[in-house]
């Protein structure tokens, strides 16, 4: 087993006013030419039936050079990235063919959705001893707010704009962490709109108000904007507004879903949840609920977690949890208003939400190796509780 892993070290930078315009620049140059690759791969495609590679389009990069002064301000690797950033979403593409998915051709990318340059193989001495500048070649020495350690081996550099801020985000080999020693303790979870989590132990984890309170100044800022003429400078303020609150409710969501996973990987040997097919959800009329509960990004966090801790992540197919009765198996549809779950088998009576937990957790067990007493113990009988 591999014991190094990638870790990602993210920290805000504060550019002076040229360095930011110099970032801007850079970022316009990069999407300019990933948008120029993208049409020479289609046009060798369609003209000649030939498939460029990252490798044919960055020995071309000394021409565009020649032919485009203004790329001699842009750091030569970070231009062969653009290349290889190329050729991965073409990799995918062809991936997701091959797999029988459904696959959309790379797209040309607006502005907007360019928001990031990779320095490949930056110095390991990128951060300043201070730890006040990280050196970007080509940009500069910026000011940079380390406002927690990075450690390992920086393999990659890249510089971020998120809304009106810049931000490095350095990824470095670091020692695996170490196992956390079993608890000899198994959950099951199940994920909810007005509780984020809700686990067979019948613990309630509440999905704040302020994602929805949040996202209402979200509709408001967005409104407004579309009332803004296009161009002019109070669009580009209103703009600017919607921008700073997305990134605050991804900021306190990501927060919250960091706290939640660490919970139940410090608990827990094993975690069993639902498998999830978020965009299938997503689009029901539970949208602005669901995609404020964000459970694909709380399983991401969830995974990773597990995984450096040596946990059991297993997901499960979610049919009919909420219907059976975990204790007898009787099958009966419940109407989703109904948050007790009153069994016409056995008589039990029990949170809907909890009882889909146990049928999560029950699921998942039998797929387990060497299922041991321990991890079949019968969990706590569940109380109903006034969470709701
Ligand atoms: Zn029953």
């Amino acid at each position: 087993m591999e014991n190094t892993t990638l870790r990602a070290f993210k920290y805000r930078l504060r550019p002076t006013k040229a360095q930011e315009a110099q970032l801007t620049e850079t970022l316009i140059l990069c999407q300019r030419l990933y948008n120029g690759m993208l049409e020479e791969r289609r046009g060798a495609y369609r003209k000649a039936g030939k498939s460029l590679t990252a490798y044919d389009q960055m020995k071309s990069l000394p021409e565009v050079k020649a032919a485009l002064p203004e790329y001699a301000s842009v750091n030569a690797q970070v231009l062969q990235d653009v290349a290889k950033r190329l050729d991965k979403s073409f990799k995918g593409f062809f991936r997701r063919i091959k797999a029988g998915q459904k696959a959309g051709y790379p797209r040309f990318k607006g502005r907007d959705r360019y928001d990031s340059f990779t320095y490949p193989q930056p110095s390991q001495n990128s951060v300043t001893a201070d730890g006040k500048h990280i050196y970007l070649p080509k940009i500069g020495n910026v000011r940079i707010r380390l406002h927690r350690p990075f450690a390992g081996k920086i393999k990659t550099l890249a510089v971020k704009r998120e809304g009106a801020e810049w931000y490095a985000v350095l990824t470095c080999e670091v020692q695996k962490a170490k196992l956390l020693p079993p608890t000899g303790s198994t959950v099951g979870i199940d994920l909810g709109v007005n509780h984020l989590v809700i686990t067979s132990d019948g613990e309630f984890v509440d999905n704040p108000r302020f994602l929805r309170s949040a996202r209402k100044r979200l509709r408001v800022a967005q409104r407004s904007l579309c009332r803004k003429k296009r161009g002019s400078k109070r669009r580009k303020k209103a703009k600017a507004a919607v921008a700073k609150l997305h990134l605050k409710v991804r900021r306190q969501r990501d927060d919250l879903h960091h706290k939640v996973a660490r919970k139940l990987v410090q608990q827990h040997d094993l975690i069993a949840h639902e498998e999830l097919n978020i965009t299938g959800l997503a689009r029901t009329r539970m949208a602005n609920s669901v995609l404020d509960a964000g459970w694909a990004g709380l399983l991401d966090k969830l995974a990773s977690k597990a995984e450096e801790a040596g946990r059991q992540l297993i997901g499960v197919d979610p049919r009919y949890t909420s219907q059976d009765c975990h204790q007898c198996g009787h099958r009966e549809k419940h109407s989703l208003s109904v948050r007790e779950f009153t069994c016409k088998g056995c008589g039990a009576v029990l949170n809907r939400d909890i009882n889909a937990a146990l049928n999560i957790l029950a699921r998942a067990l039998p797929s387990v190796g060497n299922v041991d007493q321990r991890v079949m113990r019968s969990p706590r009988s569940p109380v109903l509780q006034g969470g709701e």
